[in-house]
């Protein structure tokens, strides 16, 4: 028989793990050849967390595995970046057009657009980049509940005809319960690590962050389909409730651990916007739970692509309020911090390489915030840190949300926060040697009073924003405020030595 002749080098970057989609979709299993790239780039460039190093890596290794055992033919090579790995096969396979969906990243897109590479369609998100412009186009400010609601009334999600499903857009009210006194935060699943994951693990670099002891995110498809399950039958009826709790004794609460999967493509989330309206028919399950949920998918984590797309690749550069401390060096060292609700989410961090979205907004973005952290300083961290981080998801958020760095383009008003809504919202002021009512002396928790101090350092941009109004109203009506500025330097001070 005739050798077949090759037609076409797809490439799968890796976080396009999926046969359903992207470039594999319309792949021919007779006359394409699927290249994976293990970049160098992306494992010793930067101090990344093992655990994010194990999982993408050994994600890709496993679908590369799973790709041959179907027949595919398939080229899994290293190189220093994608493009020269790109280079390098072409060399073997001449004159065949490399094809690849449409990268994730501004970076990727320009470095494989400049070696020829031809893109398809990128479907890994529900929104496409046109549709997002329009609706971009169509707006005077960017609130995410438009967007959201627009999604709902698109797709037909939780609608009764052109009204919501129990009448309203979401249950924020109900779903902002803090966590309760012993409450049982039901089990997480773990993984037994395979010969593939043990290869990846003997492997990691030196260079790499944090803890890796189990394995604790899946890394293939049964894996990540596993974890769905386990999320839907034992977290999603409390999942809304206390979607924003910061409990001490659990690093998950009751959320789903979804985000690594969908964002490396093991998951697609129109399967688990599926998965969760079916469970919600069985009738279990609380509207608040189920809307809540959806609307991180269909919502937010559309709008935050949407978004890096929609404000091009130097929105990045932002930074509104000239922070430029350096990085405090308690984000790296959970043992740099006396503060409790700090020390520990950054343990969880070093361990888990994952947090909810309330820690790290609330807790570390506002820390990073209120102490004038560089925001490009703090997006590389929380690039390097998070299993679940990508350039698109952490540029809008580290930028617009967290560190106010684009002047209000994203969010109205910056997230910055004292004391008291972490002693409300989470479990660890008893235990911690600071106390969130005090703004002034050693025990003032540095939350508040550094929430002051950023209010009065920025008062002449902050009074003419009139969602500020209130803050700037209470700055007002201090009475000791050059004692607070006296204890905010002590505590800069001593946050940039690791003493606070
Ligand atoms: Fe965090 Fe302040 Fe509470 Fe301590 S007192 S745990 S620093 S919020």
């Amino acid at each position: 028989m005739p050798a077949v002749r090759m037609s076409r080098l797809i490439c799968v970057p890796f976080d396009q793990l999926n046969a359903d989609h992207g470039a594999l979709k319309s792949a021919d299993r007779d006359t394409d050849v699927i290249v994976l790239i293990e970049s160098q780039r992306m494992i010793v460039g930067r101090a990344w967390h093992k655990q994010r190093l194990q999982f993408l890596l050994s994600s890709a290794r496993h679908f590369a595995a799973e790709l041959q055992s179907n027949n595919w033919s398939v080229e899994y090579l290293r190189s220093d970046t994608t493009a020269s790995g790109l280079k390098e096969i072409s060399k073997k396979y001449p004159d065949l057009e490399i094809v690849c969906a449409a990268p994730n990243s501004f970076r990727m897109r320009r470095e494989l657009s400049e070696i020829g590479v031809n893109f398809v369609d990128n479907d890994f998100f529900l929104t496409s980049q046109e549709l997002f412009t329009i609706w971009g186009n169509s707006q005077k400010t960017f609130t995410m509940e438009n967007f959201y609601r627009a999604q709902r009334k698109r797709l037909g999600i939780l609608m009764s005809g052109a009204t919501p499903v129990g009448g309203e857009w979401n249950f924020d009210a109900e779903n902002r319960l803090p966590p309760k006194k012993d409450q049982d935060w039901g089990t997480t699943i773990s993984f037994d690590l395979d010969l593939i994951d043990e290869e990846v693990m003997a492997e990691l670099p030196d260079t790499a962050w944090g803890n890796l002891k189990s394995k604790i995110w899946g890394t293939s498809r049964a894996e990540a389909l596993a974890q769905m399950e386990h999320f839907f039958q034992n977290h999603f009826k409390e999942f809304g409730p206390f979607e924003d709790a910061m409990p001490a004794s659990s690093w998950t609460g009751h959320h789903s651990l979804l985000s690594p999967y969908l964002n490396n493509g093991l998951l697609h989330p129109s399967e688990v916007v599926s998965a969760a309206l079916q469970r919600f028919e069985q009738g279990d399950i609380p509207l608040s739970s189920c809307e809540g949920f959806i609307r991180q998918i269909i919502g937010w984590r559309e709008y935050i692509n949407g978004m890096y797309w929609y404000l091009g690749e130097d929105y990045r550069k932002g930074n509104g309020l000239s922070a430029n401390r350096k990085l405090l060096p308690l984000f790296q060292d959970s043992k740099k911090t006396e503060m409790n609700c700090v020390k520990s989410i950054v343990k969880d961090i070093e361990d888990y390489g994952w947090t909810h979205h309330i820690p790290r907004l609330m807790v570390l973005s506002n820390l990073a915030l209120i102490t004038g952290v560089k925001p490009q300083e703090f997006l590389d961290w929380m690039r390097e840190v998070f299993i679940d981080a990508a350039d698109w998801v952490m540029v809008p958020n580290v930028i617009g949300m967290a560190t106010h760095a684009d002047s209000g383009v994203l969010m109205t008003k910056p997230y910055a926060a004292g004391g008291a809504y972490i002693s409300k919202m989470g479990q660890f002021c008893k235990e911690c040697r600071y106390d969130p009512r005090l703004r002034t002396g050693e025990t003032a928790c540095p939350f508040t009073t550094l929430y002051w101090d950023f209010l009065d350092r920025n008062a002449q941009m902050f009074s003419k924003n009139h969602r500020m109004f209130q803050q700037m109203g209470g700055l007002r009506k201090l009475s000791n405020m050059s004692e607070v500025k006296d204890r905010a330097q002590q505590v800069l001070n001593g946050l940039d030595q690791g003493l606070i």
